[in-house]
């Protein structure tokens, strides 16, 4: 079965055409720089270069027409198409397929994340006018959290407006964290039971899964909450933005320094990259390396919650591009768990791969994996389960 997977951002849109009983990857890409000026689509064909067609993409629906006239040159027949969506809400507990009314639920819930959800929303309007015979699911990013107990998930606030505003932990990367079990699970052929899921990217959280049922995650409502990431903060005082606006500060601008400006890319003061800092830290910036730091203490903060959330753990797996590239990084957290008996085989942990892996050192008591994500071949696969 061949599944077109389409991921909205609020300026971007990937997409992935791929055949999901082989693995084969046809072709994909990013449109870019969507509503803004100097828009292209980087767009890459199996065994071919990556090739950049500069077009004009004043939004998404106009991008998704791009990709469909792009992909129609392939002569790859498309079978199914799968969205991600960001937030699906208390609406979307698993993927379903797109009908007008599961649709409709995707506009009803995007007050909740209003730069991704209308996006994809439009972009599943286009696909179903131009190609009116394939299926569409909406695999939302939230579903697996919503396993999550409710002593777990509530926020302390009064129960009128949280309940009256959907205010809860909604959490995000869930079919990251999805995928990370199932292949862990495989991987260990059902031996891990209490699993600490890492997804280390340019956005980052941890998720708590016991025998594949999500327990606990460290984003919250939105994706802000929870890590350091690149250029958002992650966990702060909630107080401190009641303290900027009344400094000042508007709700806009407070809301674009947390997302936009703050993270790695404000305590390194060079980049949001780990690369970069990397680098920096190695020439002896101790701004880099406060970044690095901050970044492995916060981790290793939230990993042991989320160890709590199972009354222990027996593996711990580093997935996305800090976690599947960074050996320092995996090192680094490591290092400030060895009190909770995890140990990382330093040798092991240098080699670079693009299969799952173990790290696991002499004597510890937690398995240390590396376990590439992929969130595309994830979302393939529901569409296959709901349409095949
Ligand atoms: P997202 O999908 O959230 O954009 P990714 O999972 O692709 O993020 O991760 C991107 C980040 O991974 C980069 O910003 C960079 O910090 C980090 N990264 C990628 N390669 C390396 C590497 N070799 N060493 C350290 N960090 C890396």
């Amino acid at each position: 079965m061949n599944v077109l997977v389409i991921n909205a951002g609020s300026s971007s849109l990937k997409y992935q055409l791929l055949n999901v009983d082989t693995r084969e990857v046809y072709a994909k890409g990013n449109c870019e720089r969507i509503g803004i000026e100097d828009a292209f689509i980087g767009h890459e064909e199996m065994g071919g270069e990556k090739q950049k067609l500069v077009v004009d993409l004043p939004n998404h629906k106009v991008a998704a027409q791009h990709v469909f006239e792009i992909l129609s040159k392939l002569d790859v027949k498309i079978d199914g198409i799968g969205h991600r969506v960001v937030q699906g809400a208390w609406r979307f507990p698993e993927s379903k397929v797109v009908t007008d009314e599961t649709l409709g639920w995707v506009r009803e819930v995007a007050p909740l994340a209003p730069l991704h959800n209308y996006a994809e929303a439009d972009v599943i309007d286009e696909c179903r006018e131009r190609m009116p015979e394939v299926g569409n699911v909406v695999v939302a990013d939230s579903s697996f959290h919503l396993q999550i107990p409710e002593y777990a998930h509530r926020y302390a606030l009064p129960r009128d407006v949280v309940d009256r505003l959907h205010i809860r932990k909604y959490g995000a990367h869930g079919t990251s964290h999805r995928y990370i079990w199932r292949m862990t699970d495989a991987f260990t052929k059902h031996e891990t039971h209490k699993l600490v899921s890492c997804h280390l990217g340019s956005g980052a959280s941890l998720c708590a899964i016991q025998d594949g049922r999500d327990m606990d995650t460290t984003m919250g409502l939105t994706p802000l909450d929870g890590l350091i990431m690149g250029t958002r903060c992650g966990s702060i005082d909630p107080a401190i933005v009641c303290y900027l606006e009344r400094n000042g500060y508007t709700n806009d601008e407070v809301d674009d320094m947390m997302n936009k400006q703050s993270g790695l890319l404000a305590v390194s003061g060079i980049s949001s990259d780990t690369r970069d800092i990397e680098a920096g830290a190695a020439d002896g910036d101790a701004n880099c390396q406060l970044a690095l730091d901050m970044f492995a203490y916060r981790a290793t903060y939230l990993v042991a919650a989320m160890a709590q959330a199972m009354q222990g753990f027996d593996t711990i797996a580093f997935s996305a591009g800090i976690g599947e590239n960074s050996p320092e990084t995996r090192s680094s957290i490591c290092k400030r768990l060895e009190w909770l008996g995890v140990k990382v085989d330093e040798e092991k942990n240098k080699v670079r791969s693009g299969e799952v892996r173990d790290i696991t050192g002499e004597g510890s008591k937690v398995r240390v994996l590396v376990v590439p994500t992929d969130e595309e071949y994830m979302i393939a696969l529901d569409v296959q389960e709901l349409l095949g």
